[in-house]
């Protein structure tokens, strides 16, 4: 089995196979669901409410008035209406004015796309903004944050095709980063980007998806560390049951919506 000709590669996906090229496999080649367990339960609880706040923030940031967003969030569920009191009272510092939330960008890289889905984009005519909304209850460091492939996906695709959104591109410099945590609202990460690193985020990129696409056996990782959280554990006869899936980005079932997709050719 091979990868289908429209797989987009992703953050989420990029970031499977750097842990372990089997459960790339299993989740993206495959097609295998999460092995039905209780603990995975409390995984798709935690998934399902950062995808509200994540809804609620993209209709707070499309127009709507916090008000009546913060009586749902209130209605919901009490994590929820924390996250959302948080977001309320620590908004992200000196955000551009155009904000674009749940914006995808995708471009061609090796024999398939490479893809991003951004939280939201905050623009003006000198630079772009990325903020990410975190609601893991552990934010990350700075030094975790800057290794992520999501932060080297996500600022390397804006310069490359950011040109769609303003009719010309943004250079590195004037690409930043923010990642804002739910339950660290007023300490968020800012992650600033330059033309050394853009380079070498390409590189990278275009490695990793060259080896991806000539891959055929996809080993089981020989860090057995890795295995202790993941979900398909139990398949891989590592460990009892299966695991939570913490270390699975939240975000690695989120579906695109192809209709806001703005590609380059
Ligand atoms: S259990 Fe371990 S070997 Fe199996 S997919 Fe997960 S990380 Fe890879």
């Amino acid at each position: 089995m091979t990868l289908s000709p429209s797989f987009a590669f992703s953050q989420s996906s990029l970031s499977a196979y750097a842990a372990c090229p089997r459960r790339f496999q299993l989740r993206h080649v495959s097609g295998q669901a999460w092995p039905a367990v209780q603990e995975v339960l409390e995984r798709e609880r935690m998934l399902d409410l950062a995808r509200r706040f994540h809804h609620l923030v993209q209709q707070h940031v499309s127009g709507l008035s916090a008000d009546p967003l913060t009586r749902a969030a209130q209605e919901e569920d009490a994590d929820l209406a924390r996250w959302w009191g948080n977001y309320l009272a620590h908004p992200v510092p000196g955000l551009p004015t155009d904000r674009r939330a749940e914006v995808v960008l995708s471009m061609p890289m090796g024999a398939h796309r490479l893809l991003a889905k951004y939280d939201l984009l905050a623009l003006d005519p000198a630079r772009a903004v990325i903020v990410d909304w975190k609601t893991a209850p552990r934010p990350p460091g700075r030094e975790d944050l800057l290794r992520r492939l999501q932060t080297r996906v996500y600022r390397y695709l804006l310069v490359e095709a950011g040109a769609t959104l303003v009719g010309r591109p943004f250079a590195p410099g004037q690409v930043t980063m923010v990642y804002w945590f739910a339950e660290r609202p007023a300490h968020p990460q800012i992650l600033p980007y330059d033309a050394a690193q853009h380079a070498e985020d390409g590189r990278t990129l275009s490695g990793m998806i060259a080896e991806i696409e000539a891959e055929t056996a996809f080993p089981m990782t020989a860090e057995e560390t890795r295995c202790r959280f993941c979900a398909y554990r139990s398949l891989c006869v590592r460990g009892g049951g299966g695991g939570t899936g913490e270390e699975v980005d939240l975000e690695e079932d989120e579906g695109i919506e192809p209709e806001k997709e703005e590609d380059v050719a």
